[in-house]
């Protein structure tokens, strides 16, 4: 850490930051000269290597990603960007498309090329309208001094790249529910296989990557994959945004290393837990596994710290829960949500999200047994992996895991109904 200088967020505190003029006077576009130099499985071999994993909440590596684009396609090959964030408790990207977005657009082009996409779509959640306007006039600028449009540089790669607005439900956050909206329709998801990178955009080879994931690669290309694997862990390289949100003295993002003790996250950066002791974290969204206060004493923020303590890095920001929150009231707050933004085309999650909404609402108001408790655990189970995409075990992984860990907040509610039977009966 000690040595640590942000790729991210080094701009972020510079006066106009979001203009080329700062950009290249802060070494902006300075990666597309060795880009241009590389073949393109060079640069995919090298992105490969330096093991960027997809910083959007899947965690998938970022190189092999784009392998699987098919060799010698005679179809167009897309490259969308994933900017719809949408996870509750994550804030990063909007920042990033904010203060830097001709970072992203560094990234685009390096990505592009690596994957022979000559058009990129940035899908933005509508909401952002500050961070479109950016983009937009990013994209305009870039263009007019040749860093996107024909012949870019004198490399004789050519780029454009369009904004789209996503018109605001979570689901367009999961890659085919996005190519569904992009497309102009309903933003349900698809079902896999094909998978995007052989049938995604209007049919063809698609390449779907974070706002993130796209701005780690110009670093990755001007310093090589070597010196990105120096930072963070072996299984969790480079750095990231990392966010913190809830029961803290101060919230905010903070871009370092992977590797961090959770505690000295919440201590150092979060400034302490606020209004008591530490409960509860949600580790990275909302869908990831809950964590206790113990869970947290040895947890790092790496991919397989999280994976080791049987839940999921994320998006990396996490909520902050003290020892006064009411678990069953935070879960009541996620099946509303889940139950509102499902999509609607699978039984198991449709059905399933308004149960378990329908079963803790009973509950808190004092109605439920013991059995609605079990009921909605037998729900959870049948959510799990039985759906078109996975937004129904994000709402699964939550409840068992609020539930089983936390079993007194929820219990506190549930109706008496049962009398304690004496182990031995004495006759007189
Ligand atoms: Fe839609 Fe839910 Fe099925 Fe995903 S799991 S496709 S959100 S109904």
């Amino acid at each position: 850490m000690a040595n640590f200088q942000p790729q991210l967020t080094k701009r972020f505190e510079t006066k106009d930051s979001h203009t080329l003029k700062v950009f290249l006077e802060t070494g902006g576009y300075a990666s597309l000269k060795k880009l241009f130099a590389m073949t393109p499985e060079q640069v995919t071999e090298e992105v490969k290597a330096s093991g960027l994993k997809g910083r959007g909440g899947a965690g998938f590596p970022a190189g092999m990603k784009w392998s699987f684009v098919p060799k010698n396609t005679n179809k167009p090959v897309y490259l969308v960007v994933n900017a719809d964030e949408g996870e509750p408790g994550t804030f990063t990207d909007r920042y990033m498309m904010y203060y830097d977005p001709h970072l992203l657009l560094e990234g685009i082009i390096c990505t592009s090329f690596a994957i022979n996409c000559h058009t990129a779509y940035i899908y933005v959640r509508g909401e952002f309208v500050e961070q479109i306007k950016r983009l937009e006039s990013a994209i305009k600028d870039a263009k007019a001094e040749g860093f996107l449009g024909k012949n870019i540089q004198g490399s004789g790669f050519d780029l454009e790249v369009y904004v789209h607005r996503g018109a605001g439900a979570y689901i367009c956050g999961e890659e085919t529910g996005l190519l569904e909206s992009l497309e102009g329709k309903k933003g349900q998801p698809r079902i896999k296989p094909p998978f995007p990178a052989i049938v995604g955009a209007f049919g063809c080879p698609t390449i779907i990557n974070n706002v993130k994931t796209l701005a780690s690669v110009p670093w990755i290309i001007e310093n090589g994959a070597k010196a990105y694997m120096a930072i963070g862990t072996p299984n969790s390289s480079g750095t990231h945004i990392f966010g913190l949100s809830g029961h803290v003295n101060q919230t905010g993002y903070w871009e370092m290393p992977f590797g961090l003790p959770m505690m000295e996250f919440i201590e150092k950066y979060g400034k302490g837990v606020k209004g008591g002791k530490l409960k509860a974290v949600i580790p990275g969204g909302s869908s990831c596994p809950v964590l206790t206060a113990k869970d947290c004493g040895d947890l790092t923020l790496t991919y397989e710290s999280m994976k080791d303590h049987q839940t999921m890095f994320g998006t990396g920001c996490a909520i902050i829960m003290n020892e006064h929150t009411d678990m069953a009231k935070v879960l009541k707050n996620l099946t509303h949500f889940y139950r509102d933004e499902s999509c609607g085309q699978c039984t198991p999650c449709r059905e399933g999200s308004a149960w378990e909404d329908r079963l803790l609402k009973k509950i808190i108001a004092g109605e439920g047994t013991s059995k609605d408790l079990d009921l909605m655990l037998e729900v959870a189970d049948n959510m799990e992996g039985k759906t078109i995409c996975v937004f129904s075990s994000a709402l699964a992984f939550p409840v068992r895991s609020f539930i089983k860990k936390f079993p007194a907040d929820f219990e506190k509610y549930l109706v008496k109904n049962t009398v304690a039977v004496p182990e031995k009966i004495t006759t007189i």
